[in-house]
């Protein structure tokens, strides 16, 4: 069973005041507006990605519209190992003390091309982007995250991640994996920790990413990621506080 936004949910202002917010693939698409949207709500964010210009543009965009000065840690998933996370998760501690949201946003989609004209080398990559580095990188902030409060974890999945689909190859079984991952910890989580974990589908977005995959399609036929931000801002905010384990819809089709 799927979920969506409540009808009657509406971010207050300062819904994210005083939460420290780590976000992936912070630069681009829909990263980049969940970092704009979360810091106009009140968090301060840590944007996290591969290209430095990039985030460096969020930062402005943030700061030019007055929000907490937010953070640039730049690291490329694809090469990052164990002993990265860690040195991020000292960072975040002596900067920030604890976090307050994790956002596992970035992913990349590989070929498309059926299993059998897969080559070892996409899968591999989209693995380590879209798995093994959220893995990693939420083994590693677990204990900044479980504060005395509440804080949130969201992943995010996609509609071949819950149903699989020809040409989707890798990119589709690295969201099933999503699935998976949300599923075990949200159990495992739910009456030891004050972490809540939940599985968010955008849908169809107008970003790089939907460009590549659609190349025929006219990209105004989607919504800009700007129009997802009340689920982000619902599953980031304590509106959500009592909600685990789920699997959320952006857009309803
Ligand atoms: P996007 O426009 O391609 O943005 C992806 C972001 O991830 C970029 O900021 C990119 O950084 C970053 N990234 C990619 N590889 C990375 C790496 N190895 N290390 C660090 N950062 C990396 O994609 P999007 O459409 O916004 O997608 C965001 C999320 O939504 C993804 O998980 C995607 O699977 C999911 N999704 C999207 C759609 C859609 O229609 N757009 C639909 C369903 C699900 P650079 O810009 O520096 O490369």
């Amino acid at each position: 069973m799927t979920h969506t936004l409540p009808e009657n949910f509406q971010p207050a202002a300062d819904c994210l005041k005083g939460k420290n917010i780590l976000i992936t693939g912070a630069g681009d698409g829909i990263g980049r507006s969940a970092a704009l949207a979360f810091a106009q709500h009140g968090a301060t964010i840590v944007l996290l990605g591969k290209t430095v210009d990039k985030l460096e543009a969020v930062y402005d965009e943030i700061e030019a519209a007055g929000g907490p000065q937010p953070a640039i840690y730049p690291l490329h998933l694809n090469g990052a190992v164990m002993k990265d996370y860690e040195d991020l998760r000292d960072t975040l501690e002596k900067e920030f003390g604890a976090l307050h949201g994790l956002l596992h946003n970035a992913s990349i989609l590989g070929e498309r091309k059926t299993i059998a004209q897969t080559s070892i080398e996409s899968w591999t990559e989209v693995m380590q982007v879209n798995v093994n580095s959220s893995f990693m990188l939420t083994k590693a902030l677990l204990p900044v995250l479980d504060v005395p409060d509440t804080s949130s974890i969201i992943f995010t999945s996609s509609s071949v991640g819950r149903q699989g689909r020809a040409f989707w190859g890798a990119y589709a079984v690295s969201k099933f994996a999503t699935e998976g991952l949300v599923q075990v910890l949200a159990d495992e989580l739910v009456n030891t920790s004050n972490i809540r974990v939940n599985s968010l589908n955008p849908g169809a977005t107008n970003t790089a990413m939907r460009r590549s995959a659609y190349p025929g399609e006219n990209p105004d036929t989607n919504p800009a990621p700007d129009a997802l931000m009340p689920l982000y801002l619902y599953l980031m905010s304590d509106a959500s506080r009592d909600k685990t384990g789920l699997q959320w819809n952006a857009q309803i089709k």
